[in-house]
């Protein structure tokens, strides 16, 4: 039990105690192969005995949840800051470990009905029929008799010779288009990825490429199967917006973002003597027109603007050899805050989401800076704002400590395994990037397997941070143990998960529990570990696979690592 006895129980946890431990020791003796002996789920099971206390604290009520720009944020920061402190990592400003991130919070104060006018003339009611935003950062917009036009998916990619938009100017129109992408609709694997989402699925892509095609307004027809979720995520949950304060106050969006039901749409479909079927086949047809809706739409929106400041929190290990390439470590550290409606529960502890995933980061950051000083650097980022929209971690890809196209990889947690060893380790978005090579390697060694998500359709590559750096052609890795669990097997597994979504996920019953088994994540700990060590001291440069929507990107700064 290398880990164990390298960690052992009284010399390991007395030095981490000791706050005076600012040296850390300089072990030769760096871990080996696991211990072959032993039965899978009996290996690696402690990297750091203090993993437990940091989830713990974060997600006590103390940290009130955690929101950006509170008294949670200020409490959650110190906390990790003197960690990194206490460890021995490098700051990046003086001796601050701390970015600055600059938001806008935009609450929809007021919003109008949508008035329809010609084929069909009706007015939405908001939230019942649509919901309507606008991510602008202006007191206020108003969208007035805009033509409405049926876009298909809304898809320019040119990888697959699809352009939704051909031969129409939709310059002050509003567009309605369809969740998801045609591989879903076709399961046709050659086409967008098959059942996987690809980017071009995300709402978030919709919305920026109707904007890139000047579209006034873009109405996006919620499905619940294509989208991966009822209504009430889409119009139930807060309207309040945040958005990062770009230079031009994001006036290259369209006025007007947001969505419309399925039954609306089949209102407007029909005043069109159409219907939403007929209209999908044209889309995935290949030969896909725009089609106009003979509709106007109307709607206004006040807002109540704040812009506020939080922080990631960002320390490093400097190389020894090449410390301009940089393996980065991250997760998110902020949650929802608190729910006044709800006084005898109003903190949203986050302890899954995602104090398991920044509490990871700090015993990785522990255990690392008491190996041999690696050749390349290794980053811990701790952002802010993921809740928001992956606020904290877009600040970062457009505001680099560390250069961009000299990151080798990054490894992101959240959301990490708290039930105990799983035999399988779930890499999201299998097939990407050659990182998982890596990975995969070390969890065969580990005695355990790697699988895809299970899910692929639902698009979890692109709803976490670390696709604010695959956006920037940063090879990434998203993976954690699966539901396979060695005592109770692969259904308990996937009950344990289907109860937290239920009962759980994003609600203040996200608390810690004393039952938690952190056995899995320790294991899942060392595998991260393990790639980040073997990249950190080799001259590889991961990639994504030829294909890949992302592999252009990297391409393009390939000098750069020459
Ligand atoms: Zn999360």
């Amino acid at each position: 039990m290398k880990p164990l006895h390298w960690f052992s129980g009284t010399l390991a946890a007395s030095c981490l105690a000791l706050t005076g431990c600012s040296q850390p020791e300089q072990h030769t003796a760096v871990e080996t192969e696991a211990d072959s002996s032993l039965a899978w789920y009996q290996r690696d099971t402690e990297m750091n005995p203090r993993l437990a206390e940091y989830i713990k604290t974060l997600s006590s009520d103390e940290f009130q949840g955690r929101a950006p720009a509170t008294a949670g944020e200020t409490k959650t920061v110190a906390y990790l800051e003197d960690h990194f402190r206490r460890i021995g990592l490098k700051p990046i400003d003086g001796d601050s470990y701390k970015q600055p991130v600059s938001l806008v919070q935009i609450d929809p104060v007021q919003v109008s009905g949508m008035a329809l006018n010609g084929a069909l003339e009706t007015t939405l009611t908001y939230r019942d029929d649509v919901m309507a935003w606008t991510t602008r950062v202006v007191d206020g917009v108003e969208l007035k008799d805009s033509e409405m036009v049926f876009v298909g998916y809304g898809i320019v990619a040119p990888e697959y010779d699809w352009n939704d938009y051909e031969g129409l100017d939709v310059t002050g129109k509003t567009v309605v288009m369809l969740v998801n992408d045609p591989g879903y609709a076709t399961q046709n694997p050659e086409l967008f990825n098959g059942n996987a989402m690809t980017y071009y699925g995300r709402w978030t892509y919709k919305f920026e490429e109707a904007a890139r095609q000047g579209a006034a307004a873009a109405l996006i027809i919620h499905e619940t199967e294509p989208a991966s979720y009822g209504w009430g995520v889409v119009a139930h949950g807060s309207p309040i917006k945040f958005d990062l304060i770009s230079d031009n106050k994001n006036m290259d969006r369209s006025k007007i973002e947001g969505w419309i039901t399925a039954e609306t749409a089949g209102r407007l479909f029909a005043a069109n003597d159409t219907d939403i079927e007929t209209l999908r086949a044209q889309a995935l047809s290949g030969a896909f027109k725009p089609v106009p809706l003979n509709t106007t739409a109307s709607v206004s929106v006040k807002n109540n603007l704040r812009e506020l400041v939080s922080s990631n929190v960002i320390g490093y290990i400097e190389g020894s050899k090449y410390p301009d390439e940089t393996i980065i470590y991250m997760a998110h550290w902020d949650h929802l805050g608190m729910d006044f409606s709800n006084p005898s529960n109003p903190v949203f502890n986050g302890a899954q989401d995602n104090a398991s995933g920044t509490g990871a980061v700090m015993a990785l950051a522990e255990y690392f800076v008491q190996q041999p000083q690696p050749e390349r650097s290794i980053a811990f980022i701790l952002v802010t704002a993921e809740e928001r929209g992956l606020l904290g971690s877009a600040w970062y890809a457009e505001h680099p400590v560390f250069p961009l196209e000299k990151t080798v990889a990054a490894i992101n947690m959240d959301v990490m395994n708290v039930y105990g060893p799983m035999e399988d380790m779930v890499i999201v978005g299998l097939g990407n990037t050659d990182v998982e090579e890596i990975l995969v390697k070390y969890t065969k060694q580990q005695g355990r397997y790697a699988v895809a998500e299970p899910n692929p359709e639902a698009g979890i590559a692109y709803r976490s941070d670390h696709f604010s750096l695959s956006k920037k052609g940063v090879p990434i890795l998203y993976a954690s143990g699966g539901n396979d669990h060695y005592q109770h097997g692969a259904e308990w597994g996937a009950a344990q998960r289907a109860e937290f979504n239920r009962c759980c996920y994003h609600k203040v019953t996200d608390q810690w529990r004393d039952d938690f088994d952190l056995r899995g994540t320790q294991q899942d700990m060392f595998l991260y570990f393990r790639v980040g060590n073997e990249l950190a001291n080799s001259r590889h440069w991961p990639n994504w696979y030829p294909g890949n929507e992302f592999r252009a990107i990297r391409d393009a700064s390939a000098d750069a690592r020459q």
